[in-house]
């Protein structure tokens, strides 16, 4: 066997790399810098003749307590990062810096009784070897210390943060693009095993926060109850997550409505008071000069008077019943007597009904009737058919802002309904408020100057229109203000829908 020799080494090659390989099993066994640095301090005994040892480092320090001038030394070796053998006092000192990439992690003296010329370059540079793997060692481990630290910070920073939003009444839910849940929290998780209905609609939110990347929010009504989900995309490391969360709002709703009711019910009783007592003044007056002086009155003023009051009445006695009908249709006991009527016939009757009020007022009243029918059949309750006609008729007549008003109520035939038109050349309802006067009491702020009302008429309209599977819209801008509605030709009581 052919025998190598390092330079200046006293020992064989393969006693070397067996040295060399066992020291490296023991390092990476050590658990401590501590045993790291006493493995490097046995193996260094294979090369130095060791009299006492000692560690150096900003954390720590172990073995033979050094003087002031060894201890300048040994941080000068580190600072330089240099293996170095100098005489102090009467001894040799052994410095061997132990450091990483970025920094120094101690210093290893040793005071050794070695004759300096017999320290080779080979010795050194095995030295520095074991002092670089050691180093890694060192390093690693406190990489290990630090990543075990860090680890239990997250872990920690994760329950604190699962706590806090496990306590929120909000119920958060964390999906990745493959809608798999990487995180949920009790809230949610009670929610969807309480409502498993309830997930179809949230998915379908989180799937469009997912398509076009955009927060989305949304109420949702669920078994009685409301919802206010809000989902947002967010870009993280791992990719592209949603978080949603959804907040159970049923008692603000709640709230809210008992508020409108509220309010409603004021501005009810408020329009309502004002819209009797302006009648009422009038029978009262009027009944009170005739009782004051019905003696001096000739029999025609009386007559106008007694008339008057009789009108005033009616008028009081309508404003009654519509709201009477009204609390019958909420209450759902809005009692309807279908029949097949001729539709021409009750329009007639409404036209013929209400053509002195036209007269009286100075407007131009008309009627248009498909030439080619003689009789248009519906199925409807004649007395709410007339009810409707009447009272698109009387809105006409009371909100056409034109100085010549012109007011005609249309037949049009149109294929499976007849749509019944009362048009008048006033300005129409504004586009943003035709959903609104369908609401009871909603009468337009611009409006309320040309005449009083209860805001009733339209939302009865509507209701009626409804129960006769119509439908009812505005159409107009300026000069030109039209109501419809359609009926079905169909008699639908007696072929109903297949
Ligand atoms: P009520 O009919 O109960 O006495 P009202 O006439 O004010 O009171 P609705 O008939 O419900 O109530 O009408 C609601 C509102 O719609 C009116 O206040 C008015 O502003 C508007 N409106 C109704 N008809 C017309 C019309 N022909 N032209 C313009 N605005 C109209
Ligand atoms: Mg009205």
């Amino acid at each position: 066997m052919v025998e190598i020799r390092v330079v200046g080494f006293s020992k064989k090659i393969p006693e070397l790399s067996s040295l060399l390989s066992s020291f490296t099993l023991r390092l990476n066994a050590a658990e401590t810098v501590t045993a790291c640095v006493g493995e490097l301090e046995k193996v260094s005994e294979n090369f130095f003749e060791i009299d006492w040892y000692s560690y150096v480092s900003e954390e720590e320090e172990f073995g033979k307590v050094l003087e002031q001038k060894t201890l300048n030394f040994a941080h000068w070796s580190a600072q330089k990062h240099h293996l170095s053998i100098t005489p102090i006092g009467n001894s040799m000192v052994l410095f061997v810096p132990l450091f990483s990439r970025t920094k120094s992690l101690g210093v290893l003296v040793m005071g050794i009784k070695n004759d300096v010329s017999e320290i080779t370059r080979g010795v050194i540079d095995v030295e520095s070897f074991l002092a670089f793997e050691t180093s890694m060692v060192i390093e690693n481990m406190k990489l290990a210390k630090e990543l075990v630290k860090k680890n239990k910070y997250v872990a920690e920073a994760k329950y604190y943060l699962e706590n806090v939003l496990n306590s929120l009444k909000y119920a958060v839910v964390v999906e990745d693009i493959y809608r798999n849940e990487e995180f949920s929290n009790v809230p949610y998780r009670k929610l969807i095993t309480d409502k498993t209905s309830l997930r179809p609609q949230i998915e379908e939110m989180i799937n469009n926060a997912f398509v076009y990347r955009k927060e989305i929010s949304n109420e949702i009504e669920h078994d009685g109850s409301f919802y206010s989900v809000h989902v947002v995309p967010v870009e993280l490391s791992s990719g592209l997550k949603v978080v949603a969360s959804i907040q159970d709002i049923t008692n603000t709703k709640e709230l809210e409505r008992l508020q409108k009711i509220n309010k409603m019910k004021n501005d009810f009783v408020a329009t309502v008071s004002h819209e009797l007592k302006t009648p009422l003044s009038a029978i009262l007056a009027y009944s009170e000069t005739i009782l004051d002086s019905v003696d001096s009155l000739d029999d025609e003023t009386l007559k106008q008077f007694v008339g008057t009051i009789k009108n005033e009445g009616e008028h009081l006695k309508s404003i009654v019943n519509d709201m009477l009908d009204f609390s019958k249709l909420e209450s759902d006991s809005f009692p309807m007597n279908f029949k097949r009527v001729d539709l021409i016939k009750l329009i007639k009757e409404s036209y013929e009904g209400l053509k002195a009020r036209a007269q009286e007022n100075g407007i131009k009243f008309e009627l248009s009737l498909p030439e080619h029918l003689i009789s248009a059949y519906v199925t409807a309750d004649s007395r709410r058919m007339r009810q409707i006609i009447d009272n698109l008729v009387v809105n006409a007549f009371k909100y056409d802002d034109n100085p010549s008003p012109e007011v005609k109520i249309s037949l049009l035939d149109a294929g499976e309904n007849y749509i019944v038109e009362v048009y008048d050349n006033g300005s129409s309802v504004p586009k943003e408020e035709r959903d609104k006067v369908f609401q009871k009491f909603y009468r337009v702020e611009t409006m309320k100057a040309k005449a009083s009302g209860t805001g009733l008429g339209l939302a009865l309209v509507k209701e009626i229109v409804e129960k006769h599977r119509g439908k009812i819209w505005i159409e107009g801008d300026e000069n030109e203000c039209g109501f419809k509605f359609s009926l079905p030709k169909k008699d639908w009581l007696t072929s109903p829908e297949p």
